[in-house]
């Protein structure tokens, strides 16, 4: 905790608090739980919380961001340092009529830019029950919304990043708003903007998914809008779109394997009328597969296949009672050899 504290305070952090009473002051917010914090820190201006990032990533320490602690599923409690936006930032900088925009600093309190806003009758839409106390900054993180119109008044619906992340939820139901958004993000290069180098990069470090499945997420939803947009259309919250690995698969049978007209209407018929589930779509396609092989067979999975079966060769032969040296010394030439052209495989799909 000392660390902490010292390498904050040296990176420029002014105001760092780690006394017991103060921790135990933030260690909940209007959640059940309890977690006390190592650290609390009010950072003074952006400069400040840039440093404080820095030093937790350098460190390897949790952090997290806190408006007025008002979210309900322990969102603004956490182990590492705790950042109050509340104590300095809550300034409200500029309000343009004529745009229609406000610029605040994130530990505003909603009312507080209300009425701020009110003499040049503008107010801002998303207003929860809390509004006297939320702050900007939590509301962004927490995607609130009013409670007389929870889903089309939303305070991060115009910030491409958190529409991103709140998407990324959505992955395991259907992945379609994942992909769309994905797929804007890539296009515009918006990724450079928020400081990641490439699109991979964003993917792998905000939104934890892998090159294959940001690729499969895209090419998914490219292909939908290309083949299938009537079904785009027809899209709501409660019917959303197919699975997009079953749409991938449908993807695959047009451009990369050639199926007939009869076959891959019978595919289509499975992934966008009957709405089957993944498994089965699978089970068709490997079926349909059969007679319309690959144009090129991707090599990474046999690759890895026999880097398994050469290591399992390896250790056998070692659990011989007399284990032939030459033997073994293949076998270690065939395991470190395959590992390399995985390896190799590997960094040319990213
Ligand atoms: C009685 C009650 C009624 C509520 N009614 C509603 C409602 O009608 N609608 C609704 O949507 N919610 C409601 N909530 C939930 C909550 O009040 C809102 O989500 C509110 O917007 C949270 O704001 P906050 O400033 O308290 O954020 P916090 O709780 O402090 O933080 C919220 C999240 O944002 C992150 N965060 C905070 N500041 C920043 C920052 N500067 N940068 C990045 N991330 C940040 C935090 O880490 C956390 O994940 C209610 C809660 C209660 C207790």
């Amino acid at each position: 905790m000392a660390e902490v504290t010292a390498a904050l305070r040296k990176a420029g952090l002014a105001d760092v608090r780690d006394s017991v009473l103060q921790r135990a002051l933030y260690s909940s917010d209007a959640s059940l739980y309890r977690v006390v914090p190592a650290v609390v820190a009010h950072p003074r201006d952006d400069a400040e919380v840039a440093a404080a990032v820095t030093v937790c990533r350098a460190l390897g320490v949790p952090l997290t961001c806190r408006g007025a602690g008002t979210s309900i599923a322990g969102n603004a409690i956490g182990t590492g340092v705790v950042l109050d936006f509340r104590t300095y930032m809550n300034r409200v900088l500029d309000i343009d009529p004529q745009a229609h925009t406000a610029r605040v600093q994130p530990g505003v309190v909603q009312d507080q830019l209300q009425r701020a806003a009110a003499g040049s009758g503008l107010r801002f839409g998303p207003d929860p029950s809390t509004r006297n106390r939320c702050t900007i900054g939590g509301m962004v993180g927490n995607t609130a919304g009013c409670p007389r119109s929870p889903g089309s008044c939303r305070a991060a619906r115009d910030g491409p990043g958190p529409s991103v992340l709140a998407a990324a939820g959505g992955l395991k139901s259907s992945g379609g708003e994942l992909g769309e958004r994905l797929l804007r993000v890539n296009q515009g290069g918006v990724f450079r903007k928020w400081g990641y180098e490439s699109f991979e990069d964003y993917c792998a470090r905000e939104i934890r998914i892998k090159k294959p499945t940001a690729q499969k997420l895209t090419l998914a939803y490219h292909y939908l809008e290309k083949e299938e947009p009537e079904l785009l259309a027809r899209r709501t919250e409660l019917k959303p779109l197919p699975d997009y690995r079953s749409v991938d698969l449908l993807r695959q049978a047009r451009q990369e394997r050639d199926f007939s007209a009869e076959d891959y209407a019978n595919l289509r018929q499975a992934v966008v009328e009957e709405e089957r589930s993944l498994p089965t779509v699978r089970k068709r396609f490997n079926e349909l597969s059969a007679s319309h092989p690959a144009a090129s067979q991707e090599p990474l999975g046999p690759c890895k296949a026999a880097l398994a079966a050469a290591r399992r060769l390896a250790g056998a032969l070692r659990q011989l009672a007399e284990p032939p040296a030459p033997l073994v010394t293949q076998a270690d030439d065939i395991v470190a050899t395959l590992e390399k052209e995985v390896e190799r495989l590997e960094t040319s799909e990213g």
